[in-house]
């Protein structure tokens, strides 16, 4: 391979996913794919195509620029969603466009209606409220207002959807927190319904409440880990599987990361491995160096701590891990030779280095070490 590593996606584990959240919602439930950072690292310009052939046909992104970037990518008939970040250039592009996007205050309205009334097109939005997260959400002192300014400009504003955050329900802690946020949330739907603000969709749960609270589903969910093969959190894994028979997880890992050995060398007892003091031979090794480091988002805190595959076995990384490469100790391989696969996250044989085991080692959440994979490192899609 030209470049140090690639990262395979599976288009199989975006099937399977796929299906098996369609399943657990229901018909009635429109799954808006979340590819925002990059698709969670996997590349949004590979895993989208991919997205699509398994059925998705909405997308949320952060940021105005990823919409555009995700408008070069997607089919004709696929929705996209801005859930942030947005310019004032942005809005008048999202408009004219059909971008679908959240109003999260009077400021953004204002300006929604300033900048784009003039277009003559109608802007797609989804009110998102505040119910109890103190992040982003219209405050319920601006709710009046907001609905007047919506109910007045009947044209060109379309309530797609209402919608909120949850604070965290891939935790137990939270449960009393979320609950009450769905209870809010109930209400202000009422309120706008009275005044005849019906929106298309209702939306507040991410993947954790989707798959934990079947009451926050309403009739669409922002799926974002979970189609991407992991848990939010191991509680809610354990929740999930410890109402089934089959404790199988049922999700596929949609992501590998490879790599290959670039040189091998022998190292006597007694000695020092690459910078600094903190890997000491005590016995003679055979070691492998591997052209990925922090930089290609290895962790520097896997120094002295990750596992990788090679041979089919499960090797440790020595030494410090550096900005462009880590080295793995070979000893007990006898076969190793310099261009032989590495397997930084994935399976090779019968073992499988996961995300999640990675993590554990480095304390980063699945979500921060995936959405941590440069861009610049190549994406394919194998079955
Ligand atoms: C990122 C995000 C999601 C998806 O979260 P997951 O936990 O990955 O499912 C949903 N909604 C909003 C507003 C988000 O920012």
């Amino acid at each position: 391979m030209a470049d140090t590593s690639v990262i395979e996606l599976s288009e199989n584990a975006v099937k399977n996913n796929i299906l098996f959240l369609k399943k657990q919602f229901g018909e009635h439930v429109l799954i808006s794919s979340v590819v925002k950072s990059n698709a969670y690292g996997h590349g949004m310009a590979t895993f989208v195509p991919i997205a699509e052939k398994a059925g998705i046909r909405h997308f949320s992104v952060f940021s105005g620029n990823e919409a555009r970037e995700l408008m070069k990518i997607k089919r004709a008939e696929s929705t996209i969603m801005v859930m942030g970040w947005m310019d004032d250039q942005d809005l008048v592009w999202l408009v004219e466009n059909g971008v679908e996007f959240f109003i999260f205050d009077l400021i953004r309205l204002d300006k929604v209606v300033s900048l784009v009334r003039s277009t003559g097109r109608t802007a797609l939005v989804h009110l998102e409220m505040e119910t109890g997260m103190n992040r982003t959400g219209m405050k319920p002192g601006d709710l009046k207002k907001a609905a007047g300014i919506i109910s007045n400009n009947p044209g060109f504003f379309k309530l797609k959807g209402l919608c909120t955050h949850l604070a965290g329900a891939e935790s137990i802690a939270n449960h009393v927190r979320i609950q009450k946020q769905l209870s809010r949330f109930g209400r202000l739907c009422r309120w706008f319904e009275e005044r005849g603000l019906v929106p298309d969709y209702r939306h507040v749960a991410s993947s954790a409440a989707a798959i934990t609270y079947p009451a926050a589903r309403f009739n669409m969910v922002r799926m974002g880990i979970l189609q991407y093969g992991y848990w939010p959190s191991s509680e809610t894994f354990i929740h999930f599987v410890s109402k089934k028979r089959d404790r199988h997880d049922p999700l596929n890992r949609v992501i590998s990361w490879k790599s290959s050995v670039m040189s091998l060398k022998k190292v006597k007892r007694g000695e020092f491995v690459n910078y600094g003091t903190i890997f000491l031979a005590q016995e003679d090794k055979k070691i492998a160096v591997i052209p990925v480091g922090y930089s290609h988002g290895y962790n520097r805190s896997l120094s002295n701590q990750g596992r990788v595959l090679i041979n089919g076995q499960r090797v440790g990384v020595i030494g410090l891990v550096n900005m462009n490469m880590l080295i793995a100790d070979v000893t007990k391989l006898p076969d190793v030779k310099v261009g032989d696969e590495v397997v930084l996250i994935g399976s090779q044989g019968d073992l499988t280095i996961s995300v999640a085991s990675f993590s554990e080692l480095s304390n980063q959440l699945n979500y921060e070490l995936l959405t941590r994979l440069p861009e610049g490192t190549p994406r394919q899609v194998v079955n």
